[in-house]
């Protein structure tokens, strides 16, 4: 259902701003307790910062307390693929965006719900659209 959406590294360093390609291109991770979106409760839609992709609900979204914006799932399955990383010193599960794979954070085993997942977004990765916010 995605087709991948491929763009050349100067058309993504136009498009985004620094922060969001370094988070979305590199693999960077914004600070803890500085991402827009870490105290958001709005009810709505967080869509991928680079392609447009949704990829969270607000629904799915608690506060872990670890300063950066955590949901319980995914919009969709399809909508994020994982990656070992063993980067840091730390093996850890990469969440990347399935259309454009930029990265968005990581995924770990320590979430409240059912699954017992918690995905570890940067807020430079995303953008958010509030459910009622249309004119
Ligand atoms: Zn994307």
């Amino acid at each position: 259902m995605t087709d991948k959406l491929e763009m050349a590294d100067a058309q993504w360093r136009e498009k985004l701003t620094p922060e969001q390609y370094h988070v979305l291109r590199e693999g960077g991770t914004e600070r803890a307790f500085t991402g827009k979106y870490d105290k958001n409760k709005q009810t709505g839609e967080y869509l991928c910062a680079a392609c447009g992709q949704r990829l969270f609900d607000s629904a799915d979204k608690y506060d872990s307390g670890s300063g950066w914006p955590s949901f319980t799932a995914p919009a969709e399955d399809d909508v994020v693929e994982q990656n070992r990383d063993v980067s840091m010193g730390m093996v850890r599960t990469e969440v990347v965006c399935s259309k454009c794979e930029g990265h968005l954070g990581h995924v770990f085993p320590d979430g409240p719900g059912e699954n017992g997942l918690r995905y570890c977004i940067n807020s430079a990765a995303l953008d958010f659209e509030p459910e009622d916010g249309a004119a």
